[in-house]
């Protein structure tokens, strides 16, 4: 079985404690090389500050290439750009360009007066910068805003004729999910890269309220499986199995790019990692 290429999802710290446990996080997994890390971008733009220095830390200290998140809430174009040319100003060379959820209460995005209307309205205006490696969200399953499955295919392919490089996409609990949709898409033209995007699942309660929200199918065998495994205390280890035979079925069928979204915790992302045959990268002076 081929070594597939992997990638991390980190957000920004809030608190001291949460700082911690970013960077507990970062030092235990950069040692498996990922090919990028991303930095998420609080909704409406609320972690602004802590998104680009926690972006440019991680490059600064271990080297990685990041991607920083951005939205499109409640920002003018003007704002925006400015954030975009203090990324290129750091140094940063990836952004997963996006446009964001609709503002608490509000019950769907609503562009500013001045602002991006649309994710595809800033692929194109990063793309015209020229400086900045662009990836894209994708939905293996509607969208909340999609009216079918088909408009979500529809729109990926405006992001990649827009200037995307490559889409990362909203996690999925069966991987059949994932390779109809890289069927579909395959179908209407879409030869960008697609990756999946795989969830560890360190607290089901936690991942299946947020799956709801984003519409992801909730198979019913999960929740008996987790009942279970908790009953015995042995979540980690269900959650171990089922990440791992989640990829190693991604793997079969030819998927090359793995991006995990570790939540800032990192023992459930390694171990299904070394479970895939990825080992640190360990150097002489490393161990010196
Ligand atoms: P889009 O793909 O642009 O829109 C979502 C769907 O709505 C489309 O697939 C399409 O079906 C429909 N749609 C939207 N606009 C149009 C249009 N003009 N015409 C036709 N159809 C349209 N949120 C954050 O706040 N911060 C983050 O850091 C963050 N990171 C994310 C990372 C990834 C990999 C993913 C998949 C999501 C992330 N999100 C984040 C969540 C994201 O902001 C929400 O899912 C948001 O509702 C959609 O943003 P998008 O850019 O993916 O939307």
């Amino acid at each position: 079985m081929t070594t597939p290429r992997i990638s991390f999802e980190f957000f920004p710290p809030k608190t001291l404690d949460a700082s911690f446990r970013l960077w507990e996080t970062v030092r235990m997994l950069a040692p498996l090389a990922p090919e990028f890390v991303s930095v998420t971008y609080g909704a409406g733009g609320t972690t602004r500050k802590l998104t680009h220095e926690a972006v440019t830390t991680i490059g600064a200290q271990y080297g990685l290439n990041v991607a920083a998140h951005l939205t499109c809430v409640d920002a003018t174009r003007a704002d925006t750009l400015e954030i975009v040319n203090a990324y290129a100003d750091a140094g940063v060379r990836e952004i997963v360009a996006l446009r964001g959820d609709a503002p608490k209460g509000a019950a769907r995005f609503t562009p500013h007066a001045d602002g991006f209307g649309s994710s595809v309205e800033l692929i194109e205006a990063l793309a015209n910068t020229g400086k900045f490696k662009i990836r894209v969200g994708a939905y293996p399953e509607p969208h909340p805003d999609a009216p079918d499955a088909r408009a979500d295919v529809m729109w990926l392919k405006r992001k990649f004729q827009a200037g995307a490089d490559s889409a990362i996409t909203q996690f999925f609990f069966e991987p059949e999910t994932f390779l109809r949709f890289r069927d579909d898409c395959a179908r209407q033209g879409i030869t960008g890269k697609i990756i999946p995007g795989i969830v560890p699942i360190e607290n089901w309660a936690g991942i299946r309220k947020f799956a709801s929200a984003c519409n992801t199918h909730i198979p019913a065998w999960m929740d008996e499986a987790f009942e279970k495994a908790a009953r015995d205390g042995r979540e980690d280890l269900l959650a171990t199995a089922l990440c791992t035979e989640m990829c190693d079925r991604l793997i079969a069928e030819g998927v090359e790019d793995l991006h995990f979204y570790t939540l800032n915790r990192a023992y459930l992302t390694r171990d299904v990692c070394h479970a895939l045959g990825i080992q640190p990268q360990v150097s002489l002076e490393n161990v010196a």
